[in-house]
C-alpha cells in the first residue's frame, strides 16, 4: 500500500474520531495496579471514554518493560481486522517514542496478552512477571474499546502510567464533584500519593490522552470532574492522539534518545 494512501486512511481513522460521541473514560478498582476504563461498562455512556494525564507515571524502573520493547500476543478471539487495529495503536505509540511491542515467541514468559471481556476496557498498570492482562470488549474497529484513541490509552497504562486527575496535584487544576460520581466508582477519582507517582516534570494535562472526561463515571448527568481553568474544560477525555505531554512523559520515563 502507498504511503499517501496509508496516511489517508490514518487520518480517516482519526476524523472519525473527532466527530464521533465524546470520550470519558473512567476507574481504577481497588488493586492498585489495574485501571478500568468503564464508558461502555457502566452503561451511562454510548459511545466511549476518555483521558488524562499529570503526574501519572510510575516512578520504579522495575514497572517499566525492559528496553521499552513490550512482547504481546492478541487472542485468537479477535478477528483480523480488530487484532490489525490493535496494532495499529501500538504503532502509533511507537512513532512518538522509542516503544517499541513485538509478537512474543512461544517461549516469552513475560508479555501483555490483549483479550477480551464483557463489557468496557481494562490493563494492569506497568510491566511484571508473568502474562500483564489488557482486556477489551471485542468491537469493531473504531467503535467503543477499538477506538485509535481509547487502545492508546490503554496501552499507555500497559507501559505504567496513571490517569492524569488522579495525580497529587490535581487539586490545583481540577474539582471532583463527588456527589455526582456513581456509587463503587469513587476510587477513579482519588488521588494518588506523591511517592508512587512522577510527573517526569511536565505539566499537568487537561489534554492528556489518559485524563478522564468531564462525565466520566456520572450517575445523574452533572459533571464529576470540573477544570478549575474553564477554558481547558473542552480538552478533558480527548481520546484523539497522544498529547505533548504525553510524549513526553513516555520518551522521559523510557529514556528515549531522542526526545521530542
Ligand atoms: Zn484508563
Amino acid at each position: 500500500m502507498p504511503a499517501w494512501l496509508m496516511h489517508l486512511l490514518l487520518l480517516g481513522s482519526l476524523c472519525s474520531r473527532v466527530f464521533g460521541a465524546p470520550l470519558h473514560s473512567t476507574h481504577s478498582t481497588s488493586d492498585e495496579e489495574t485501571e478500568t476504563d468503564p464508558e461502555l461498562a457502566a452503561g451511562y455512556f454510548e459511545g466511549d471514554l476518555e483521558v488524562e494525564f499529570g503526574r501519572n507515571g510510575l516512578p520504579k524502573e522495575t514497572q517499566r518493560w525492559p528496553n521499552g520493547s513490550v512482547p504481546y500476543k492478541i487472542d485468537e478471539a479477535f478477528d483480523a481486522a480488530q487484532a490489525a487495529h490493535i496494532e495499529l495503536a501500538m504503532k502509533l505509540i511507537e512513532l512518538s517514542s522509542c516503544i517499541r511491542f513485538v509478537r512474543a515467541d512461544e517461549p516469552q514468559k513475560n508479555y501483555v496478552f490483549v483479550t477480551t471481556r464483557e463489557k468496557g476496557c481494562t490493563s494492569l498498570v506497568g510491566y511484571g512477571p508473568g502474562r500483564r492482562l489488557l482486556q477489551l470488549t471485542p468491537h469493531q474497529p473504531d467503535k467503543g474499546c477499538l477506538r485509535l484513541g481509547v487502545l492508546q490509552h490503554e496501552l499507555l497504562h500497559t507501559l505504567g502510567f496513571h490517569h492524569q486527575h488522579n495525580s497529587p496535584d490535581r487539586d490545583d487544576y481540577v474539582r471532583i464533584e463527588e456527589e455526582n460520581i456513581v456509587a463503587g466508582h469513587e476510587n477513579a477519582f482519588r488521588k494518588r500519593d506523591d511517592m508512587l507517582l512522577d510527573n517526569y516534570d511536565q505539566p499537568y494535562d487537561y489534554g492528556s490522552i489518559l485524563h478522564y472526561g468531564p462525565f466520566a463515571f456520572s450517575k445523574n448527568g452533572e459533571p464529576t470532574i470540573v477544570a478549575l481553568e474553564p477554558d481547558k474544560a473542552s480538552l478533558m477525555g480527548q481520546r484523539l492522539r497522544l498529547s505533548d505531554t504525553d510524549i513526553n512523559r513516555l520518551n522521559t520515563m523510557y529514556k528515549c534518545p531522542n526526545q521530542q
